[in-house]
């Protein structure tokens, strides 16, 4: 029983081992370089003896055991070859070492950071961070800026066993609050993982020895998954190579309909968004002004010794209909204002000065015509009636 030796040798992809044990699908060897799941990073994939790797975990007596997809053909004593699957494992290694350099990233940009965790999936990897710095546009987009240039400027990737005590007195290291607190006696070691001038980490995870082979890096975005913790996600290798391709994509797309290029792209978009807001705003003036002239239009009758202004509207709905009606009742010398909207359904709108009341007049208008409504003796409306507006505002006039 021994630990992964991969986090040691993270080259190292084919190897031959002796079995220790052999549970079912389970095996156990004498030493391996297969990664078991754990601190973020998943388990290998890959062959042993001649069989698939379908997990690779620590169990409770601390040995690494290989589930494997069918029984293995192997006894306690032999000896096997191990083959660590090179893709995924590449990809772990650089999206590993990634996290480590964006966290370096926050170093320079955050007031105040703690490590908050991190998770590694094959699409995209997130990191915790635990900062009161509010992490805008801005600060994304610095981030993916400060990683890309440390991944340029090739800085060297190490790591070596300190005792813990020595790790808690260098304040420059990281360590996982929430996995790691408690678990570390003082008397113990602990691996620290060092990106030179950049980032230093307690970690037990696989790792480029130099930031250049991390390639590109891409932020995809940013969420808040508790209070006082912000959440980066970010892509490498093909899948940031395809998500900036989609990005520049879009960007492209925007700047043609804008009329204008990529520089231009931020500022003509705000431009569009005022003057579209402008143009929103004058549009509401004018429509209010064509229903007021529209009502100052009405019909006038005598009914019942009252004066009513009656009228058909079209292209406004019942609650615009309804305040201009109000406008149009407080500043007329009519008794009552009766507006009908046309539409799929016809609804009536009533404004009175209360000796008719409005409530009965829409209510009559309904019992004839079907729909429903109601209000009080000063406004009232009906909708849904069964009948053209035109009828429905000769029923009003007579
Ligand atoms: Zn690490």
């Amino acid at each position: 029983m021994s630990d992964s030796l991969a986090p040691e040798s993270p080259t190292v992809r084919a190897f031959d081992a002796t079995v220790t044990r052999v549970d079912g699908r389970s095996v156990t060897l004498d030493e391996t370089y297969f990664y078991p799941e754990g601190g973020g990073q998943p388990a290998d994939r890959g062959v042993l003896g001649g069989v698939d790797v379908e997990h690779v975990r620590t169990n409770a007596d601390g040995a690494v055991v290989h589930d494997l997809a069918s029984d293995p053909d192997v006894g306690v004593g032999d000896e096997v070859t191990g083959v660590v699957d090179d893709d995924f494992r590449t990809y772990c290694m650089r999206a590993h070492t990634a996290s480590h350099v964006l966290y370096g990233a926050g170093r320079r940009i955050f007031d105040d950071l703690g490590y908050g965790g991190f998770d590694i999936s094959p699409e995209k990897v997130r990191v915790d961070f635990e900062t009161s710095t509010e992490v805008d546009d801005d600060a994304l987009v610095e981030l993916e800026r400060l990683v890309n240039r440390a991944v340029w400027d090739s800085r060297e990737v190490s790591w070596e066993e300190i005792s813990v005590a020595e790790a808690r007195d260098r304040e420059e290291i990281a360590f996982n609050v929430k996995t790691e607190e408690g678990v570390f006696a003082e008397s113990e070691t602990v691996r620290v993982v060092s990106i030179d001038g950049w980032d230093w980490a307690a970690c037990g995870g696989t790792h480029v020895s130099d930031t250049v082979e991390i390639g590109p890096v891409e932020v995809l975005g940013r969420s808040n998954p508790g209070e006082g913790l912000t959440r980066v996600e970010f892509a490498v290798g093909p899948s940031a190579i395809d998500r900036r391709a989609a990005v520049r994509t879009s960007a492209y797309e925007a700047a043609r309909a804008l009329g204008t290029n990529l520089d231009g792209l931020g500022e003509s978009a705000a431009g569009t968004a005022a003057a579209r807001e402008e143009l929103e705003s004058e549009l509401v003036d004018l429509k209010s002004e064509v229903l007021r002239s529209r009502l100052a239009d009405f019909e006038t009758v005598e009914r019942d010794g009252l004066t009513w202004n009656v009228g058909v509207v079209s292209g406004f709905d019942a609650n615009e209909v309804g305040e201009a009606a109000k406008e149009a009742r407080d500043g007329a010398d009519v008794d009552v204002f009766v507006a009908v909207g046309e539409s799929d359904a016809p609804f009536v709108v009533v404004a009175s000065t209360g000796d008719a009341a409005a409530g009965e007049v829409v209510a009559e208008v309904t019992d004839e015509f079907g729909g429903g409504g109601g209000g009080g003796p000063m406004f009232a409306q009906g909708g849904g009636l069964g009948a053209p507006a035109d009828e429905v505002l000769a029923y009003v006039r007579d």
